[in-house]
């Protein structure tokens, strides 16, 4: 779960990292209230779970309430990388004197959390590693003993931080450490980190995102979630305890296992990629799925409009492939979907499944014995259908 850049920086001031902090407007209106409340030059930031904001121009310095009201007016509504600006944050506008990047991650190869810094900040740090990697300063943290203060002094002299903001910089750096471990995130990110126009250190922009996994543990972090920035599908599909990921392709997938799901997709767009076409999304529906979860995810992978066809792969553990076919024809009355599926069982029962799906002689669902079929068959519906 991703964090606002208002939740986020509310969350770092916990943890002593200064954040310039404003207040989220909805109307022009309130945005203009907010600067007046706040008084002097603001700045406008549309509040998207999505970077490069400022490139898009959803981040805009406005010099008086009126003005303030015009641009959240601009920023309201606009898209940024078809996300839908619904808030924005007004914060007291800050001089920049230098942007540094500051980030803590997981790396999963060194198993440990890495802190990465950069004094080329404030523009995408995939940029800076891809163009620049030597700007990139990385320091893997021992989880057990945490960031220690050589090495927050390692990397503020590998940055050439100047030494009078050393101190200030270790208070945020170990904040940082701090906010990432307590709060199970699984990133944790100030980019920029600015040095401002009184020489002091300031996150402008923050960004946190929190292990799904562990959100049991931090209620008041998980009802921080925005359900308006949800695709409703997804929202539906979390609700019902079924992982799905929307993605652009037209053959719907519907599979059992999280592996099984990547290598079903995999196969479409092996067999979909010279005719353009593509998997529709990720669903994984989970072990042991019954009627009525295979009916909701077939609903959930129907709402998406482009899907022109639906590949179903299930392998049978303790999934009985018996009654997914049996739960299949039972979601089939229920959503009466018109786009074709093609079914494959395989595993526990699945002599039974298929002769069941057979035995519905419905023709529009298509059983197949291999993955390769299914896909090959799913591919040549969706073409049809385009
Ligand atoms: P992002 O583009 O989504 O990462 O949004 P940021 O919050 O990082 O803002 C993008 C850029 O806008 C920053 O790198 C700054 O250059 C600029 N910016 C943001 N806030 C201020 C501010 O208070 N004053 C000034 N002068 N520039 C700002
Ligand atoms: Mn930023």
């Amino acid at each position: 779960m991703d964090l606002h850049e208002h939740q986020s920086k509310a969350l770092f001031q916990q943890y002593g990292i200064p954040a310039p902090m404003g207040k989220v407007a909805t109307t022009p209106e309130e945005a203009e209230a907010i600067a007046a409340e706040i008084g002097g030059k603001v700045v406008i930031k549309a509040q998207v779970l999505t970077g490069g904001r400022g490139k898009a121009g959803g981040v805009k310095v406005a010099g008086t309430p009126a003005e303030a009201k015009e641009k959240a007016a601009a920023i309201l509504g606009m898209p940024i990388k078809h996300l839908t600006v619904h808030k924005v944050l007004v914060d007291p506008a800050s001089t920049i004197v230098k942007e540094i990047y500051l980030g803590i991650t997981n790396d999963r190869k060194a198993g440990k959390p890495v802190l990465i810094a950069s004094s080329e900040g404030g523009m995408d740090i995939e940029q800076v590693a891809h163009e620049k990697p030597e700007a990139l300063i990385r320091e893997y943290i021992d989880p057990v003993y945490g960031l220690q203060g050589f090495q927050i002094t390692s990397v503020a002299n590998a940055m050439n931080l100047p030494k009078e903001h050393w101190k200030a910089f270790g208070v945020i750096a170990r904040g940082l450490y701090a906010c990432y471990s307590a709060s199970d995130a699984t990133l944790a990110e100030i980019n920029p980190l600015i040095i401002n126009g009184d020489n002091q250190l300031v996150a402008l922009d923050g960004k946190v995102s929190i292990d799904d996994n562990a959100l049991f543990r931090h209620p008041d972090l998980a009802e921080q979630r925005d359900l308006t920035v949800e695709a409703p599908a997804e929202a539906e599909a979390r609700l019902a305890d079924i992982s799905y990921v929307k993605l652009g392709g037209q053959i719907g997938c519907m599979v059992n296992g999280a592996g099984l799901a990547m290598t079903t997709m995999d196969m479409t767009q092996l067999y979909g990629k010279d005719k353009g076409i593509g998997p529709a999304n990720f669903l994984d529906i989970g072990g042991g799925a019954k009627a009525d979860k295979v009916a909701k995810a077939l609903n959930i992978i129907l709402s998406d409009p482009n899907v022109k066809s639906v590949l179903i792969n299930i392998f049978g553990g303790i999934t009985r492939c018996d009654e997914v076919a049996r739960g299949m024809i039972e979601a089939y009355n229920e959503v009466k979907p018109i786009v074709p599926i093609v079914i494959r069982l395989q595993g526990t029962n699945a002599k039974e499944g298929r002769e069941i799906i057979q035995a519905a002689n419905i023709p529009t669902l298509t059983a197949a014995a291999t993955l390769t079929e299914a896909a090959q068959k799913a591919v040549a519906a969706a073409e049809g259908a385009l």
